[in-house]
Parts: C-alpha cells; sequence; structure tokens
C-alpha cells in the first residue's frame, strides 16, 4: 500500500467514482473508491449531500490518514421533482411514486455531472452500470470509463444469454422450467422468475437494454467478486461481453476492516447504546445459533409476509436477529409486531433490529451462524465472508439469478421456496411465504444434519478464500493493483501523446 506521504505528485492517477444513491450499488462502490485510495490514487467521489452523509465518517476517516479522497457535492433537484429535502436515495423511497421522483431526481444530475467531469478532467472515471450515458462523458474526454458492475458475473451472464436467446419464449406457462442456454451448469429457473423488463417491452426494459449495452462499450468492468467464488462465470463473461474486467471483491471486507467502520457504513440511526445493546445480546449466545434476517436496504414485506415470518422463525425454535423497517411497523395494525418484539424479549429468543442494521457487525460475530438474505448481491457476498451458508428468499431484479448460484452451484443455500420476481412493491398480501416452509428452511440451515453441516463447511472455505483473495498477493488484491498500473500507464501515454502533438 502507497504511503499518504507519496501520493502527493502532480502526476497522480485522478479516479472519479460516480455511485448510484441506493446502498446495493453505492456501498460497493463507495468501498472500492476508498481502496483505490489506500492505493495511492487520487479519488473524488461524486454525489449529493444527503447521500454524501451517509458514509462520510469513513472517507473523514481516511483523509484523516492522509490519503487523497474527497467528495464533490452535487444539489439534488428535491423540490423539481416534489421530493421533501434530504429524500436522495432509492433506500427512503417507502411507494412507487416516491422511487420513481428519485429516479427523476439523479437523471436531472446528468448535465450538472457533466460539467464536473469536464472541470475535474479526471484520467478515469467509474461509473455505476445504471448511468450508460457517462460512456459518451468518457469518450468526449478521452478517458476510459469502467462500468462497475453490482452484481455478480453469473446473473450478468445469465442475463446475457436470457436476452440473446430468449429461452422463456413459447413455453406453456409461466411456471415451466426452461434451462439457461449457454451456461457452465444446468440451470433451470420459469418466467416467473426473470424480471419484468425481461418478458416484456415495459418502461423499465428501456432502463436495463442502454445499461447493458453500455458494459459492452466501455474501457472495462469492475466486480465485486472474487477468483474462487465464480471463476467460470468471471471467463464467460469476459469473452461474451468481450471488454476486459477485474474482479476486486469482496470490497466491504477489504475496505472495513476493524469493527468502529463496519458499524459506519450507511448506518442510519447513530445510537451507540443500541450497538451495545445488540452486541451483548450477541455476546450472550453460543457461537453459530442466531440466524439473522435481513431483506436487504430496499424491500418492504406486506404485513402478511411478516406475521408468516414472525412465526416461522419462533416455530423454528433457533436464535434470530429480524431487520423490519419502520414502516413496516407503522402498518402494524394490531400491533402484533410490537407483541412479537416484546415475547421474543422475554423469552431472549429473538432480536428485533428496526430499519437498518449493522450488518457487517452483525454477520462477523461468532454467535451469527446464518443469514436469510433477499440475495442481494452485496448482501451475499458479506455472509459468504464470513463463511455463513444462507436461506435463499429472492424478491425481485436479478436477485432469483444470484439464488440459482448460491443453491445449484455453490450448494451453501436453502431456497424458501420464493416463485415470483416482483418488486417490493407490488407484492400482495395473498402471494406470501408460508410459517412452515420459513420454519423448515430454518431447521435444515441452522441444525445439525449432514446436509446443514456440508453446506456449512463449504461456505467456510469460501469465506476462507474470500479473505485470502484480499490478502497481499491474492487475485483480488492483484487485480486491484494490475488496474490501477494499467491505467497509470493510459495516462503516461496519454501525456506523452499530448506533448508530441
Ligand atoms: N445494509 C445494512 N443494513 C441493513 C440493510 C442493508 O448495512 O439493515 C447494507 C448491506 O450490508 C449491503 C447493502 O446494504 O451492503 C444492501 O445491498 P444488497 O445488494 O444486499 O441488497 P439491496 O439493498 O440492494 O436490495
Amino acid at each position: 500500500m502507497d504511503s499518504p506521504q507519496s501520493q502527493q505528485s502532480n502526476n497522480q492517477l485522478h479516479v472519479v467514482f460516480l455511485p448510484y444513491p441506493s446502498a446495493g450499488h453505492m456501498n460497493p462502490m463507495i468501498d472500492t473508491a476508498r481502496l483505490f485510495a489506500k492505493h495511492g490514487v487520487n479519488v473524488t467521489i461524486i454525489t449529493t449531500h444527503a447521500n454524501a452523509s451517509r458514509f462520510q465518517k469513513s472517507i473523514d476517516s481516511d483523509i484523516s490518514l492522509g490519503y487523497s479522497i474527497k467528495t464533490q457535492l452535487l444539489q439534488f433537484p428535491s423540490a423539481q421533482v416534489g421530493l421533501p429535502d434530504g429524500v436522495e436515495n432509492s433506500n427512503d423511497a417507502t411507494s412507487r411514486e416516491m422511487l420513481s421522483k428519485v429516479t427523476r431526481g439523479v437523471w436531472m444530475l446528468r448535465d450538472s455531472i457533466e460539467v464536473l467531469f469536464q472541470e475535474l478532467q479526471p484520467d478515469c472515471i467509474v461509473t455505476d452500470m445504471k448511468y450508460p450515458w457517462t460512456v459518451e462523458s468518457a469518450a468526449k474526454l478521452n478517458i476510459p470509463r469502467i462500468y462497475f458492475c453490482s452484481s455478480s458475473y453469473f446473473s450478468e451472464c445469465a442475463i446475457y444469454f436470457v436476452r440473446k436467446y430468449k429461452p422463456h419464449y413459447n413455453l406453456v406457462s409461466d411456471t415451466q422450467k426452461f434451462t439457461i442456454p449457454c451456461l457452465p451448469h444446468t440451470i433451470e429457473m420459469t418466467r416467473q422468475q426473470l424480471c419484468d423488463w425481461e418478458l416484456e417491452n415495459n418502461a423499465m426494459k428501456a432502463i436495463f437494454e442502454p445499461m447493458y449495452e453500455s458494459a459492452e462499450r466501455s474501457y472495462g468492468s469492475l466486480y465485486n467478486s472474487f477468483h474462487e467464488l465464480e471463476n467460470d462465470y468471471e471467463k464467460l463473461c469476459k469473452s461474451t461481453i468481450g471488454i476486459k474486467s477485474w474482479s476486486v471483491g469482496p470490497v466491504s471486507a477489504w475496505a472495513n476492516k476493524d469493527d468502529e467502520r463496519k458499524a459506519n457504513r450507511g448506518h442510519m440511526e447513530k445510537s451507540l447504546g443500541k450497538q451495545t445493546e445488540l452486541l451483548n445480546w450477541l455476546n450472550s449466545k453460543q457461537n453459530e445459533s442466531v440466524l439473522y434476517v435481513s431483506f436487504g436496504s430496499l424491500t418492504r414485506l406486506p404485513h402478511a409476509q411478516l406475521v408468516e415470518i414472525a412465526h416461522g422463525l419462533e416455530n423454528s425454535g433457533h436464535n434470530f436477529i429480524w431487520v423490519i423497517k419502520k414502516d413496516d411497523k407503522d402498518e402494524d395494525g394490531e400491533g402484533f409486531l410490537q407483541k412479537f418484539e416484546e415475547r421474543m424479549k422475554e423469552s431472549n429468543k429473538g432480536y428485533i433490529i428496526w430499519n437498518w442494521a449493522p450488518q457487517l457487525l452483525i454477520l462477523d460475530h461468532p454467535a451469527t451462524g446464518g443469514i436469510v438474505t433477499h440475495c442481494g448481491w452485496n448482501s451475499t457476498l458479506e455472509s459468504l465472508n464470513a463463511g455463513l451458508p444462507m436461506i435463499t428468499w429472492p424478491v425481485f431484479a436479478e436477485q432469483f439469478y444470484n439464488e440459482k448460484l448460491l443453491v445449484d452451484v455453490l450448494k451453501i443455500g436453502v431456497p424458501v421456496g420464493a416463485k415470483e420476481n416482483k418488486l417490493w412493491i407490488n407484492i400482495s398480501e395473498e402471494e406470501v411465504v408460508r410459517r412452515e416452509e420459513i420454519a423448515m428452511a430454518v431447521k435444515i440451515l441452522m441444525g445439525s444434519c449432514q446436509e446443514s453441516k456440508e453446506m456449512r463447511m463449504r461456505a467456510k472455505k469460501l469465506g476462507d478464500a474470500a479473505k485470502r483473495t484480499i490478502e497481499e498477493g491474492g487475485d483480488s488484491y492483484n487485480n486491484l493493483i494490475q488496474l490501477i498500473d494499467e491505467l497509470k500507464s493510459l495516462k503516461k501515454y496519454k501525456a506523452l501523446g499530448e506533448n508530441a502533438d
């Protein structure tokens, strides 16, 4: 790692990062930006005020250590899109209407971002997959654009071949299975499990198609993944999409090595007392005896589903921590969740966290033995890094593909039986996963049968590999160094060319 003092030269590589405002996209990009800074790169992160406040603590601590990293703030057009001040992130949206206003606000920032690119004159831009237009911005500046993928190689390959060969066409029903062509494993899906934009020409398709096309027109792509996890799919992705790519994950483990930073990350509720209470609770439990239940930063479940989860967890007999969004509590008609929380406090079996959990802290605690996950890629990697097996409960987007990777390829997941890919806003009270299915999956995952022992062993092996890959000499470590060196060389050749003109 470069010493901070050696970063002060004028010839220092300057890379601008442009994250998309939603935890699943922003967290891994901020972690990656911080890793670039720690390896001697001058880093600028473009974002808006409220979004910066979610990660500023970590940046300040990097700055205090002498690293060259800063945020460049833009004004979110709250009034123009009709959102209250401070609502600038998809995670703040509690309805479809709010979500589309946040999206519109982000689109409206395009001109200001272009101006900033021109002013900053970086040597490279690393932009979220959701900003396909940045390919043109980079071309204007004659610099590389790196496509930052916030999901797996596996899902990128699956989406590529589903888009190309349309194996879901001409089936007799939405529940008939089809095999995704050209993948190294036999992966069966149903039409119900695909994203709506893969099925029809809707508004989302107009967003996703340019995104995937922009990947193919980028200089290269960055993945929060690592060699041992999905090497076959990394190779396949490189050969099908046809651009360079670098796996530098798991970035959360790499960038947040000490506990204080883990707690800082995206932590909206700043109560230290609450955190101590949580840690005391975890410390009182036996190793690997607690199941962590979380549906990520976006998904809000209907009340009927929360009731089923509560009963399923209670009936399983295992210890658990369950993260429930605050507005779920607001809709808690009969006070069911309040009573459930009180009952769990009395029995000491369950710990409810309202709204936002210090996820990295919980996953890395020795008492945690498994996770119920919606298969968001970040939560998946964070659990993998902790060597935890998972109950897979995909909800929307590419999460159903990630479930296939966990269950069919890596064999570290127990599917709860989620059937339909639906934006959480559209899930109805009738479509819930039943308490019996939930309790059964928990018993398999947390139990001591051969199947769960073997799953646990495989997950631990992957966790060890995840830790090795980010150490000096590991694959992800080397990939990051190699990418930075390549960008430095490009900068040098560009400067030589300009001097010759
Ligand atoms: N996260 C967290 N606490 C929470 C919920 C989410 O720290 O209570 C973090 C989690 O660690 C991960 C990100 O938010 O880094 C969620 O990303 P993921 O890809 O798992 O799912 P998404 O939220 O995009 O559906």
